[in-house]
């Protein structure tokens, strides 16, 4: 789950790093009165959307006056920001962050990600921070420092204090730097954050060590854990379709292709999309019904798929385990009448019950193609899908 900068900075804040002081705003107005309550001379108009790269796509803009802070506002309100990680469309931008300005000596990067094969919390650091980070990543990867943390002894102080010279953290805000990185740390660690970034975390002209942006993401499945990051969820900001999938329990990802895929099981799921792939298909989204579906699961799972304007086919790819294909032959074939289904749909199930489930299928009366093989069924798929 992401949430906004401004959420992000607040948590950070709770857990000792600095950051600027700011004020998140809805209208114009509020954006005015936000600056007035600031204080001059500087401010920063921040556009709020779950994607990096506002900057570059003109959602981060310096205002020097009240007046401009009003244009500034009115321009980036409601506009729709186009950021790398956006796509093509951009996102409505319905929030906004004023800032006060900061003194900018040095622009640093600070990041924390799981890293699955040390299984430990890797903190990233570099001295080349701002706006391409990804640029410094992927031509001159020896300017980023990593430490791998032990999770028992947790950042420590000597940890802490040698990544901040690497990055070029003077002698005298190394005590400022460490608290920033503990900080984060802890952060990290105690809302079950799947990545926390700091980019930039500047040097002031005065040596001070601040955040002046903030991405959090946090760990789905440990939500539960955390009702208040749950309270910051935006669901402006999410995929309808992935919302509404999140409601019926089905785990959805809309993609960019064109076959709807309803796969149980996560594995055979991916294995799925590849498969489709290698015979020049593109798969429209990733959907794992789960174990234990049932026809309401199956109906929704497939009313949520046929939202997708760019659907062409269905590929129904079931392993029945546990599940029965009786079962999903029943959902598949109520799915398919109460939604009226328009689109071709190749079906393979392979298990419990198969053969009572390909009969209810062919007596449906329902032009269902089937296959018996993943390779048939995704031949079949790419091929209807054309
Ligand atoms: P993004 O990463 O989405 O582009 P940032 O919050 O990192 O957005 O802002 C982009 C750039 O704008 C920063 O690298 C920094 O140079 C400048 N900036 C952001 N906030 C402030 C601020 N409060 N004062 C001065 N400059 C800022
Ligand atoms: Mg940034």
């Amino acid at each position: 789950m992401k949430i906004h900068e401004y959420q992000g900075k607040e948590i950070l804040k709770k857990y000792g790093v600095a950051v600027p002081r700011g004020i998140p705003c809805f209208s114009v107005d509020e954006a005015v009165k936000a600056a007035e309550a600031l204080g001059g001379p500087v401010w920063v108009v921040k556009a709020q959307i779950h994607a990096g790269g506002r900057g570059k796509g003109g959602g981060v803009k310096l205002a020097r006056s009240i007046d401009e802070v009003r244009t500034l506002s009115g321009q980036i309100l409601g506009m729709q920001l186009k950021t790398h990680q956006t796509g093509p469309e951009g996102q409505k931008v319905r929030r906004l962050l004023i800032e006060e300005g900061a003194d900018i000596r040095k622009e640093l990067y600070v990041g924390m990600v799981v890293d699955r094969v040390t299984q430990r919390v890797c903190l990233m650091a570099s001295s080349e921070g701002g706006m391409d980070i990804e640029e410094v990543a992927a031509h001159t990867p020896e300017k980023i420092h990593k430490v791998f943390v032990d999770p028992v002894s947790g950042l420590t102080d000597a940890e802490c204090d040698d990544v901040a010279r690497k990055i070029g953290v003077p002698e005298a805000s190394l005590a400022q730097a460490r608290s920033v990185l503990q900080g984060l740390y802890r952060a990290f660690w105690e809302t079950d954050a799947s990545l926390a970034e700091i980019n930039p975390l500047i040097l002031t002209g005065d040596g001070k060590v601040v955040a002046l942006d903030a991405k959090l993401n946090f760990d789905a499945n440990a939500l539960f854990r955390h009702p208040e990051i749950v309270e910051l969820r935006d669901l402006d900001e999410e995929d309808p379709a992935e919302i509404e999938a999140s409601k019926f329990d089905l785990a959805y990802i809309q993609l960019d292709g064109n076959i709807g895929c309803l796969v149980n099981g996560a594995g055979l799921a991916m294995a799925t999309m590849d498969t489709i792939k290698l015979f020049g298909g593109e798969p429209a989204n990733f959907l794992d019904v789960g174990g234990g579906a049932t026809t309401e699961k199956v109906t929704e799972a497939f009313k949520i798929m046929l939202r997708n304007p760019n659907l062409k086919a269905i590929l129904v790819n079931i392993f029945g385990g546990i599940m029965r294909c009786d079962v999903i032959a029943e959902g598949v074939i109520a799915a398919s009448k109460a939604v009226g289904l328009k689109v071709p749909l190749v079906v393979r199930m392979k298990g419990t019950n198969e053969e009572l489930g390909r009969k209810m299928l062919a007596e449906s009366g329902l032009p269902i193609i089937s296959a018996d093989t993943m390779a048939e069924a995704a031949q079949k798929v790419v091929a209807a899908a054309r």
